[in-house]
């Protein structure tokens, strides 16, 4: 059935919101298409990635290029682009599902793909002319030719409107010339194109334009730069030295350029994420077999508690994150259709569809890049000492996921995002946060209701403690808006705590909300482990949610509105019902185990 404007949520709105799960998206929801498209990548991950690991990881960049070009022949570089420009035109849950399942082989060369695919052609897809369109993004498409991405310089790397690349318009107005150094630019050693964001005069903001790549044009390279990980990646510097660039080649308008970079970072973003997802299911299928395998005090490592602890959590969070990814994406793609349907053009649909899902894209990339870390730093764990050698597969996967917290904005950038935009939103009236802060703020002053609510059917309790997590972020954030009102951005301590609150509601919730759809098409008893993943999700998530609050609380409240505040926080994240956790990680771990793989 085809969504309406009414059926989905505006980004944000999914804190004061109730969402069905019938209204949600999920993995299980795959197309027959989308499926084939799923096998292919895993197909070709299987045959062209994963048996070449050692290459990559000794640094050969030249592998990197032969297998984005064997992607580009697979088409999958050009699943987002439209057909007109010689893309498959798939919509955005396609092109997450082939970004996630193509990273697990190695982090090298999902950067190559997603640096790519997403910032290095987004760009013109996005903001491009009819005649660069046509120009450039065929190329792109088919692997003819690669894209790379130059925002960041030595000086400008978060604060990326400061950027001294200079663009200067030629005495015949025909050309800019372009001056300046970029650094950490992915696909450098070998891409034909380039996207950078160069200063004209003393404009307030930067200017995005499409630069060839050709070395007789001023054009040079840094050395290949030694990384922690991602070491098949392409990572160099780029100096540009009055480098001639045909005035037709700027994107967008003058100055437009800090928009277009922010925009291809929304969807670099949530990208990303999903690029992280498949490695962990990777990591927790290495890590079972392992486990399963290794024996100490003559008993397999995978029949202790405290590894089949770290077993569920891996599963757990990777099955999160799955369920959040999708739910978003599919957001995304649906608020495309409607503005299609509505008369925009694609282009114009998918920068608006991306843009108001900005607030999601930040959670899911902060939230993801920090589940893969851990998840691969529980694998080395699993693996002991033979996890830090360099012969297993751990060591390298705990180096790869490492970058994911720094690119597409630092995690820390993110996590600010996310509140800021949420502030913003409510401000334009976009998300109504005041009324439902209002609304808790005088239930904190009522009498609590003692009633005890039925909480037989599944997930009753779980989805009231979401509407009550919720209250706890209107509470904290609500107050710490009212008492600082726009300086909050300048108390960050308080936007992370507010943002951590965010991200686990958001996380918590999807995984419900896919299980429970699950639940109802396909039974409970189909469902048991992903029910205890739901579960163990959220109880680690009123842990965080708890603590953040309190961070808050004692912060910058004080005398009775600070008991009041910490009364609600106690209210707002006491269980009727306490799970048994150790009971739903066993449920998780038996399972993975049973299958020996990551297997939902
Ligand atoms: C392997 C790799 C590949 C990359 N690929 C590309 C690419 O293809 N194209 C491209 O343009 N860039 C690329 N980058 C650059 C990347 O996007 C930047 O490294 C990133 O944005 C952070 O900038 P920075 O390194 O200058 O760190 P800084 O901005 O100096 O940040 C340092 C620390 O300070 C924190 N910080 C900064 N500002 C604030 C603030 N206002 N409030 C609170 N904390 C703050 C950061 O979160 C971080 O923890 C790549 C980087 C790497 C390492």
């Amino acid at each position: 059935m085809e969504a309406t404007e009414k059926d989905i949520l505006r980004g944000g709105q999914f804190l004061v919101k109730e969402t069905s799960c019938d209204d949600i998206f999920t993995p299980e929801d795959f197309s027959e298409e989308q499926q084939m498209m799923k096998e292919s990548v895993i197909e070709f991950n299987d045959r062209e990635i994963i048996p070449n690991k050692a290459r990559f990881e000794a640094k050969d960049y030249a592998l990197t290029e032969e297998c984005m070009r064997k992607a580009g022949e697979m088409g999958f570089l050009s699943v987002a682009v439209p057909e007109e420009y010689g893309g498959m035109g798939m919509g955005f849950v396609s092109t997450m599902l082939v970004c996630d399942y193509i990273s697990s082989g190695t982090g090298s060369f999902s950067t190559a793909f997603g640096a790519h695919t997403g910032i290095g052609t987004m760009p013109i897809t996005l903001y491009g002319t009819e005649e660069q369109k046509q120009k450039y993004v065929p190329k792109l498409a088919s692997g003819e030719w690669f894209g790379a991405y130059c925002l960041t310089e030595p000086g400008a790397g978060s604060d990326a409107n400061s950027g001294k690349t200079t663009a200067k318009l030629s005495d015949d107005g025909k050309h800019y010339i372009i001056n300046g150094q970029k650094m950490w630019i992915s696909n450098a050693g070998f891409c034909n194109l380039f996207i950078v964001f160069a200063r004209i005069e003393d404009d307030k903001y930067i200017t995005g334009f499409i630069v060839e790549n050709n070395p007789e044009n001023g054009i040079t390279l840094g050395e290949e730069e030694h990384k922690l990980g991602i070491r098949a990646s392409s990572t160099r510097q780029v100096f540009f030295n009055d480098t001639k660039v045909p005035v037709e080649n700027m994107l967008s308008e003058r100055g437009n350029g800090f928009k277009i970079a922010m925009n291809a970072l929304n969807v670099g973003r949530i990208k990303l994420a999903a690029a992280c997802l498949d490695s962990q299911r990777r990591i927790t299928t290495t890590g079972v077999q392992y486990a399963t395998e290794r024996k100490q005090f003559k008993t397999p490592i995978a029949e202790f508690g405290a590894i089949k602890s770290k077993l569920a959590e891996m599963a757990t969070n990777a099955y999160a994150g799955e369920s959040a990814c999708y739910r978003a994406a599919k957001n995304i793609e649906d608020r495309i259709a409607i503005r299609m349907a509505q008369g925009n053009s694609h282009q114009e649909a998918e920068l608006k569809g991306v843009e108001e899902y900005a607030i999601e894209c930040s959670i899911l990339k902060v939230a993801v890049s920090e589940d893969v870390q851990s998840c691969a730093d529980e694998g080395i764990q699993i693996f002991g000492g033979m996890g830090f050698s360099e012969e297993t597969p751990m060591e390298a996967a705990w180096r790869d996921a490492r970058i994911a917290r720094i690119y597409e904005g630092t995690n820390e950038i993110n996590r600010m995002l996310s509140v800021g935009m949420l502030v913003k939103k409510a401000m334009k009236g976009h998300v109504d946060l005041l009324g439902p802060a209002m609304a808790v703020k005088d239930e904190l002053m009522g009498i609590p209701s003692f009633d005890m609510p039925d909480y037989s059917v599944l997930f009753s309790e779980e989805k009231e403690m979401i509407t009550k997590l919720k209250k706890v972020f209107l509470m904290v954030a609500g107050a710490a808006v009212q008492k600082y009102g726009p300086d909050l951005e300048k108390h960050q301590q308080l936007m992370m705590a507010a943002s951590n609150i965010l991200i686990e509601i958001y996380m918590a919730e999807s995984t419900i909300l896919r299980t429970e759809k699950n639940v109802k098409r396909f039974g409970e008893d189909k469902q048991k482990e992903q029910i205890a993943m739901a579960k163990l999700y959220l109880f680690n998530a009123v842990e965080l949610v708890k603590k953040n609050g309190l961070e808050g609380i004692v912060s910058f409240a004080d005398g009775d509105e600070q008991k009041a505040m910490l009364m609600g926080l106690k209210r707002f994240t006491k269980y009727a019902n306490y799970p048994n956790v150790v009971e739903l990680r066993n449920t998780i771990a038996e399972k993975v185990k049973a299958e020996n793989k990551y297997c939902f």
